[in-house]
Order: C-alpha cells, then sequence, then structure tokens
C-alpha cells in the first residue's frame, strides 16, 4: 500500500487552540480520511513548537517553569483534538528529546556540507521584551509594546541560504505544484528571485531552546528547529524517516508559506535528505469578515461550536462555505444557517424520509429496482469528488454531492412513493421498489462520499441503512451503484441532524464562548483577556489623551439599522444645537428600550464615517470582552449633557 504522510503546521504554544488551528487541522484529517479512501495508508500528523523567548516570558509570568507551561498548553491541543474527534497518527513537541537528537544531526550534516558559518548578527531588538524583531530597521518600534527597538550585534551560526536561490528556482520550475496554490507560488518566487540573504540560526540571548553540538552556550532560534518536528515525528530512533520521510504534503497557513517553501527546502537540500512533494497554502479565516486577533478580541474558539452543534458541523461547514486557499469569513449565523440547509434539510431530511418509507411500504427490507438517470449522476459524482477534493477543492466536491441529493429529493417527489404506496397494481408496486432503492441507494453513496467530511455522523446513516461492514473501509474503488444488497433490513432510525434555532443557537456559542475564553485565559494564568492588554500598550503623553472630545451626552432616539443585527441608530444630545446621529455595533448587547433617556460616554471629535448608509459623527464608548457582548461606559452619579470627561 502506498503511503501518505501529510502535515499540519507545529502550533506555537504561546497561546491555546482557537478555531483558526481547528480549520487546518480538520482540513488535513478530511484529507488523510479522503486518501485512505483512494486506497494510500495515510498518516497524519499535528504537533506543538514550543521553545523560544514568546514562551519563556509567557512561563515566567505565571511562575512556571518554560517545561511545565509546555505541558499545559500542548496537553490542550491534544485534548481538542479528541474532542473534535480528529485522528492524530503521527505527533512531536519540539521539546521533546527525540526531536533534539534529530536537530541536531541535520545541523551537524548541514554543516558538514559547508552550508553554516559563524558569523555576526546585527538586528533589531526590544530590550524591554527581550526579544528580537524581524525584518526591522533601526529606530523601528517593538510590535509588542511599541518602544523603540535597539540595534544589538551578536555572534551567531548562519545557514547559507543565499547559496540556494538558483536550486530553489529550479525546484519549483520542475515541480509546478510544489508550492500551491498559484498565488502562493507566485509570491515565493518572486521573493527567492529577488535574492536570499544568510539566514542566523542560532542565539546566545535565549535559553529555551536546543543546544547547537558545537558550541553548547549558542542555541537554535525558530525556524531550524520547529520546522525539523515533520521528520522527527516520523524518525523512530533512526534519521530515515521510516519509510514515511520524505512527507507527501504540509499543509500550512499562507503566513507561513516563506518558512516552508524557501527555508525548509534549502536546509534539506543543505544537509542532502529528500524534500517534501507539496506544500499547499490555505487562506486565512475571518470573522465577520475581520481578521480575528487579541488584540480585536474576536477569537473564536472550537468548543463552544462543538457543544451546541457537534464537530461535523463544523468542519462541513468550514470546508463548504470557504474556497480552499482563499481567505474566508467564519460567523456564527453563517454556520447555522448552512447546517439548517445542507445538513438538517438536505442529507438530514433525505435521510429520514428515505428510511422512514422504506418503514413503512416495505417493513424495513430494502426492496429491488434502480433507476438509471440517478445511478448514472452517482456514478458521475464519485468521480467528481474524487478529482476534486485531489485538488483540495472541496467546496466544489461538496456542491456536485448536494446536487445529487436535490436530484434524489426532486425523484421523489416525481414518483410520490405515498400516492404508488396505495396502489396495488404490478406497476404501482414495481415503482414503489424502484424509488425506494435508487432513494436508500443513493443515501448510501453520499454517506460514503461524506464519511471523510462528517466522519462523526455518517457512520450514524451508515448504520440506519443496516450496513455492517465499517464505513472506514469503504475506498473509491469499491464504491460504485448497486452496492446496497436488496432485502437487507434496515437499522433503528433516530435524526442525525436536527435543525437548530438561530437565535438560540448563536446566544448559546456566545455564552458558552464566554465560559471558555475564561477557562483559557485561568490556563495561561491571566485574568480577563481583555485586560491583559494594557500592560502592554504604548504610553502616551497626557497631550495625546486630551485630543480625544470625550462627552457625557444623552440618548434620545434609538433604532436598529435595517439589515443589520449589530448596528443601532442613535440621536444623542452632547450640549450642542444639534443632537449628534451615531451609528454603534450595540443592538445584539442592548435593545432600544434600553438605550433611551440613558446617559452615555460619546467620542464627540472622531472624523465621521459612513456605516450602512448612515454618516455616524461619533462613537459610543463601551467596554468589551474576547467573545462577549459591549457594555456601555456610563456614569454612577448625574452629570450634566454635554460636560467633558478628562
Ligand atoms: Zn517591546
Amino acid at each position: 500500500m502506498n503511503k501518505y504522510y501529510l502535515t499540519t503546521p507545529l502550533y506555537y504554544v504561546n497561546a491555546a487552540p482557537h478555531i483558526g488551528h481547528t480549520y487546518t487541522t480538520m482540513a488535513a484529517e478530511t484529507i488523510a480520511r479522503f486518501k485512505r479512501m483512494q486506497g494510500y495508508d495515510a498518516v497524519m500528523f499535528t504537533g506543538t513548537d514550543e521553545h523560544g523567548q514568546k514562551v519563556e516570558r509567557a512561563a515566567e509570568a505565571i511562575g512556571k517553569t518554560p517545561q511545565a507551561f509546555t505541558d499545559l498548553i500542548s496537553a490542550e491541543f491534544r485534548t481538542q483534538w479528541e474532542k473534535l474527534n480528529i485522528r492524530v497518527d503521527r505527533t512531536i513537541r519540539t521539546t521533546a528529546p527525540e526531536h533534539h537528537k534529530i536537530v541536531q544531526w541535520l545541523f551537524q550534516r548541514c554543516m558538514d556540507n559547508g552550508y553554516i558559518y559563524k558569523g555576526s548578527y546585527s538586528g533589531q531588538y526590544c530590550v524591554y521584551d527581550e526579544l528580537y524583531v524581524n525584518e526591522a530597521k533601526p529606530g523601528d518600534p517593538c510590535p509588542e509594546c511599541g518602544r523603540t527597538t535597539e540595534t544589538v550585534t551578536e555572534e551567531n551560526y548562519f545557514f547559507k541560504l543565499s547559496a540556494f536561490q538558483q536550486k530553489l528556482i529550479e525546484l519549483y520550475e520542475s515541480q509546478p505544484d510544489f508550492i500551491q496554490p498559484e498565488t502562493r507560488r507566485n509570491e515565493v518566487l518572486s521573493f527567492v528571485r529577488a535574492g536570499l540573504n544568510d539566514l542566523s540560526i542560532s542565539r546566545t540571548t535565549l535559553k529555551w531552546g536546543i543546544p547547537l553540538p558545537v558550541e553548547g552556550k549558542h542555541v537554535f532560534y525558530v525556524w531550524f528547529d520547529a520546522l525539523i518536528g515533520y521528520m522527527s515525528a516520523v524518525a523512530d530512533g533512526g534519521f530515515d524517516g521510516n519509510g514515511l520521510w520524505p512527507a507527501d504534503l504540509h499543509l500550512i497557513g499562507k503566513e507561513i508559506v516563506r518558512f516552508h517553501a524557501v527555508f525548509w527546502p534549502a536546509f534539506l537540500m543543505a544537509g542532502n535528505v529528500p524534500l517534501p512533494k507539496r506544500v499547499f497554502a490555505h487562506g486565512w479565516l475571518l470573522f465577520e469578515n475581520d481578521k480575528m486577533s487579541k488584540s480585536r478580541g474576536n477569537i473564536v474558539r472550537s468548543e463552544p461550536i462543538r457543544q451546541v452543534m457537534g464537530a461535523d458541523a463544523l468542519r462541513y461547514f468550514l470546508l463548504r462555505e470557504i474556497v480552499f486557499g482563499q481567505d474566508g469569513s467564519f460567523s456564527f449565523d453563517a454556520l447555522i444557517t448552512r447546517y439548517n440547509s445542507d445538513l438538517a434539510n438536505g442529507i438530514g431530511n433525505l435521510a429520514s424520509r428515505t428510511l422512514t418509507m422504506v418503514t413503512q411500504y416495505r417493513k424495513g427490507a430494502i426492496p429491488e429496482g434502480s433507476d438509471p438517470g440517478i445511478a448514472e449522476l452517482a456514478g458521475t459524482t464519485i468521480e467528481t469528488v474524487q478529482q476534486t477534493f485531489d485538488r483540495f477543492e472541496f467546496s466544489k466536491g461538496l456542491e456536485a454531492i448536494w446536487s445529487l441529493i436535490s436530484a434524489v429529493d426532486k425523484y421523489i417527489v416525481t414518483m410520490a412513493p405515498w400516492k404508488l404506496a396505495r396502489d396495488t397494481s404490478e406497476e404501482a408496486q414495481a415503482n414503489l421498489n424502484k424509488t425506494l432503492y435508487t432513494a436508500a441507494e443513493a443515501l448510501r453513496v453520499v454517506t460514503a462520499l461524506l464519511s471523510p467530511v462528517l466522519p462523526q455522523s455518517a457512520p450514524k446513516i451508515w448504520a440506519q441503512l443496516g450496513m455492517t461492514d465499517s464505513l472506514d473501509n469503504v475506498t473509491f474503488a469499491g464504491l460504485k451503484w448497486g452496492g446496497l444488497p436488496a432485502g437487507q433490513q434496515i437499522g433503528e432510525i433516530s435524526g442525525v441532524f436536527p435543525r437548530i434555532e438561530i437565535k438560540e443557537g448563536v446566544t448559546k456559542m456566545r455564552e458558552l464562548e464566554e465560559k471558555v475564553s475564561a477557562e483559557q485565559a485561568a490556563l495561561l494564568g491571566k485574568k480577563p483577556e481583555a485586560a491583559e492588554e494594557a500592560p502592554g500598550s504604548p504610553k502616551i503623553p497626557i497631550d495625546d489623551f486630551l485630543k480625544v472630545d470625550l462627552r457625557a451626552g444623552l440618548v434620545l432616539q434609538a433604532e436598529r439599522v435595517k439589515g443589520s443585527d449589530k448596528l443601532m441608530h442613535l440621536k444623542v444630545d452632547i450640549g450642542e444645537a444639534q443632537p449628534r446621529t451615531i451609528v454603534a455595533g450595540i443592538a445584539e448587547a442592548y435593545g432600544p428600550e434600553q438605550l433611551l433617556n440613558r446617559k452615555v460616554v460619546i467620542v464627540a471629535n472622531l472624523q465621521p464615517r459612513k456605516l450602512k448608509g448612515i454618516e455616524s459623527q461619533g462613537m459610543i464608548v463601551a467596554a468589551s470582552v474576547e467573545g462577549g457582548k459591549p457594555v456601555l461606559a456610563g456614569f454612577h452619579e448625574d452629570i450634566p449633557v454635554g460636560a467633558r470627561l478628562k
């Protein structure tokens, strides 16, 4: 059997897992399941990157050793994958001794081949955060704290990346699918064509890392350590990758494409190690079209979604809604809408109506007969799914499956089995048999095709069809129309995808989100995450603060903005001749009646901006915590309208 070794990135453990990690990992595991259906022995890897300054500091902040800290966070990742029904075949923590051995081994090979030298590194460094700021110029601010970085010089070991420009270009040209999708390939090509600088790969200022075999006071810096995890996970004590190396696929997010498509193959070429076959970079998962980030306070976690809707609902949404490779947007509303239309009404409905009819009209035994039109469509759908999934075009493949589902729905309506059942003629009864078999067999094919995307739910439908062999053993080669044996007794019927009310579902998930976010914060030894940003914020002189004109205002009118769940259209008196028009994203937290006659804080000198066609002449001040609803700032004592806050 051919092997197929695929990897997610090694996730950095300075933060707890969120939906971005889930996106990559679920996609990878879907590919693994799909490859198994193609007959490959697919081996899926995910792991954690555990060294570096950020981890060192995060551990120190909560009074833990880096080892204890990474034990804690890497366990969170493992628990997460278990809960989400993700089968991990291989894993590594970069703090594991077997990983250290492989890193030192590859370094030694690169050194023996003449690609490592000792030199002097000059870069920008934030003394406050003890952090190197890559690609910063002298005078640039630190991205963590905003303080001006200092130029420092230290002795480091360097990797001769500059020697690989031509070899890398040859690689991309001889293997056009080495980097996918095309946009990422073009980016990488122009980066490499512009010329490559040698890479500093060690630090003496850092303690939490793997020591260099040649000089113990140096530890490996970031990428030369982390990337090698893909190999050490399959090394099994030797260096030959146990037959699994090279990887067939590195699945990554687009922000780390340069490291995977430039640095990584160069390290391997320098060490004379076979190269991975493909790097595929997917796009970003945005939250309601915004980039998810800690500072925006809009990070979504998978656990609330799992608890309310199930892991399959999330996996289906991510693969169906977003074109793999491009950026895509996540929202709770869209998730539930998609679930109801495709899973509850689509496959869920097809399963329950088909199985109910088989029970009602044929005492639960699958009859004989088949519709050639549906049979043919099922055949082409099996082909389409293979072709599209092979190109990681999941949304297209799923679309094809849903075309088959709706064709079967139409077929059932046209045949009207409920009418045929009342007609005792031989012809009517034969047509009824044909209708029931066709619907049930289509359901079997659809269920098998969906098993990589719905690994928890598909086996349930499979069992309800009375299938006794494991769905895991079904391959594309064996999946043909007519595989459902006539006479087979179906299993016990139960709904697999109950409908979810949007409002109720969103509320539940938001509530759980607050709970889970607080749990994660506690795990990281933090109080609420909103407060965490404060100490790191750049300090500003009082004059800067006084530039902001904050006023006490009185809400005179409040109405929801049509076509928006979030926006509220307000008229606010701030002591001027005319009340201000203000559009505020508070409609999910407050109704109009709660806002009328309420004293609020207004930023009065913001540049006006249009929201949903209404010009907002200011901003209302509210506190927000990650995943929670905004809470308006107000006053405990009475205060005249228009009073300035200083
Ligand atoms: Zn800093």
